[in-house]
């Protein structure tokens, strides 16, 4: 599939990743390139961790080179984020939440607003991760209020979508990821601090990932859908990032693909050194 960006000579990265060229899209010639949007790094601890591992995880990932034009951002459970925002290196990260309540502060027992969040100083929070969703029965709806919520408080959300293997298989794949955007899209009205995660259920914790290929047809079809409900302009900015099963291994030949703009990581994020090892696949992606 073509990706739809639309080259502007200001606004691609490096020709050495920006090679433009010419495709055939809807009766007429276009000039498409890649990404002129900053490659992004998510690290989702998850639930995982004890004061000393997240204490040793700080350490490596101080210790740890990463390229500057990159934005690195970890997600620690919350009982850890005030000792990694104290003592993990701001010049190379960034912090986010894993999740946050849907509206404002009042009688929500264990939960954390996303003002809070913004109060104690975190730019990021992750909504709609597939574990959320199928979990706590997080629906699109839901996804999508939290997200125009934390993004209202200013906040930027990592929006996580994805189908399941079922999905895929039976061939309602491309359905399922449209009822997922265009909940976004309903709830939505600035996009400029939104990153999406495309994360296949299937492959997230299971060591089966992607193929570079499905992962740039389903990153291009999100963002040709962006492009048809919200405009080049935001297609063309939009961050789409890739999640499931990325390691040190694989994450260069994913790296590379023309509408992938980054990963999220579970598993490799805590290893320090793989994570680092991640950040670096950006290459010339990184600005
Ligand atoms: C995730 O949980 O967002 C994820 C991608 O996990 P993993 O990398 O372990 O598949």
């Amino acid at each position: 599939m073509l990706a739809t960006r639309s080259l502007r000579a200001s606004g691609c990265r490096s020709p050495a990743v920006t090679q433009p060229r010419l495709a055939l899209g809807r009766g007429r010639l276009e000039i498409v390139c890649a990404s002129n949007a900053k490659f992004f790094v998510g690290g989702n601890w998850k639930c995982n961790g004890s004061v000393a591992s997240v204490r040793k995880l700080v350490d490596e990932l101080n210790s740890g080179s990463v390229p500057r034009g990159v934005d690195i951002v970890c997600a620690p459970p919350f009982i850890y984020i005030d000792y990694v925002m104290q003592h993990l290196d701001k010049d190379k990260y960034q912090l986010a939440a894993q999740n946050c309540w849907i509206g404002g502060n009042g009688a929500y027992t264990g939960e954390v607003s996303a003002e809070q969040l913004q109060d104690f100083g975190l730019p990021w929070v992750i909504l709609g991760h597939s574990e959320r969703r199928s979990l706590c029965g997080e629906t699109n709806q839901v996804v999508a209020k939290k997200t125009a919520h934390a993004l209202d408080v200013g906040l930027g959300v990592i929006a996580c979508v994805g189908e399941t293997l079922d999905q895929r298989n039976s061939g309602a794949m491309f359905q399922v990821l449209d009822g997922q955007m265009q909940a976004l899209v309903d709830e939505v009205k600035d996009w400029s601090k939104v990153v999406i995660a495309y994360e296949p259920v299937w492959a997230i914790g299971t060591g089966v990932v992607a193929t570079p290929e499905q992962a740039q047809e389903v990153h291009a079809y999100l963002r040709r859908f962006c492009q048809s409900k919200l405009g080049t302009s935001v297609a063309d900015q939009l961050r789409i990032i890739y999640g499931g099963s990325v390691n040190d291994a694989n994450c260069k030949e994913l790296s590379v693909q023309e509408d992938i703009d980054g990963f999220l990581v579970g598993g490799a994020s805590l290893k320090g050194s793989a994570f680092v090892t991640i950040c670096n696949s950006a290459g010339p992606k990184a600005k």
